[in-house]
């Protein structure tokens, strides 16, 4: 059976546990804050912050967005950060990509606890070496979708396209740590259908509109998870991979008499609303544990 692993309704259960906690933490007189930064006015950006400030207002966690202008220094923008990073009540800040070439990683300067996108070399090293810490909030909601679905990792092989630091790596490490055996493809890669075709679960995250189909599967894959955002050529939103006609060659596969079950993720409606539930979990988290503490 084809089964659609469904992030939206995924995210639901996850904002109506983090509303229980949210209220938990105002009980104990403790407040929660996004600051995010921006620099210019970049349209996607705006897109993304939007829906990051909804969420928020939706849990009851105050939003600010800051806007820089493009000609800052990096030397001031790292001094506006940390003057934020001193704020008390600010407890999770994030800066919105892409950047300037002359302020990229100004992110690095986020005090590591209110780092809540997951980005620092901190919250990074911690992912790596297996301590607790902040992790990317697209891996974290991938890792969530994977257990609420009861996809077990160990052993399998995983193959992740893409070895962006935002998705590509830290989703590849967080697999590793479930015992996976994972092998990461990116644009220099050769032969790249013979490692698809020995995938059991398949972790694209490559930005070209439907660029995976079954022509890079066998019967072994069991599990696509598609985090692509893209257009295609009738500015619809659509993923890495070309969702019909991979479940039409699994449903082939079915009426041959493969019975296994077999997931995948919608886009829209898969990982996508799990990156923003996903930050809205880092924020709660951080001073939930205080609270606990
Ligand atoms: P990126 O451009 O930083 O990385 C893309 C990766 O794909 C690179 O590592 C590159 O080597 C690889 N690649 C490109 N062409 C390839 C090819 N022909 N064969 C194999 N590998 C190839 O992008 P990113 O920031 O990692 O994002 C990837 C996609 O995921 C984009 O569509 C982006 O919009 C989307 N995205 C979605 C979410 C979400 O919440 N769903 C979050 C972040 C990014």
């Amino acid at each position: 059976m084809v089964i659609k692993l469904n992030g939206k309704e995924l995210s639901e259960k996850i904002y109506k546990r983090l509303e229980n906690e949210v209220n938990f933490i105002h009980s104990k007189d403790k407040t929660l804050n996004l600051v995010v930064i921006q620099v210019g006015n970049n349209q996607a950006s705006n897109v993304y912050i939007k829906n990051k400030r909804k969420a928020c207002e939706r849990l009851g966690i105050g939003f600010q967005c800051f806007n820089l202008v493009e000609d800052l220094r990096f030397d001031e923008a790292v001094e506006f950060i940390k003057q934020i990073n001193n704020q008390p009540y600010t407890t999770g800040i994030l800066v919105q990509k892409p950047l300037p070439k002359h302020l990229e990683g100004i992110e690095q300067y986020i005090s590591p606890e209110k780092d809540v996108d997951g980005f620092t070399f901190e919250n990074m090293g911690r992912l790596v070496t297996g301590y607790n810490g902040l992790i990317p909030c697209t891996t974290k909601g991938i890792m969530n979708l994977l257990e609420e679905y009861e996809i077990n990792l160990k052993g399998k092989h995983v193959v992740v396209i893409g070895r962006s630091n935002i998705v590509g790596k830290p989703t590849a490490i967080s697999t590793l740590a479930k015992d996976a055996t994972v092998t990461i493809c990116h644009s220099k890669t050769k032969n790249l259908q013979s490692i698809t075709a020995d995938a059991d679960i398949l972790i694209c995250a490559i930005g070209k509109a439907n660029f995976i189909n079954r022509d890079y599967l066998t019967s072994k894959c069991q599990c696509i998870i598609d985090v692509g955002i893209n257009r295609n050529e009738d500015g619809k939103l659509c993923g890495d991979c070309n969702y019909n006609d991979i479940v039409d060659y699994w449903n082939d596969l079915e009426k041959a008499g493969y019975s296994e079950n077999r997931y995948i993720t919608p886009v829209p409606g898969g990982v996508g609303p799990l990156t923003v539930a996903s930050l809205m979990e880092n924020i709660v988290n951080q001073i939930l544990n205080k609270c606990k503490d």
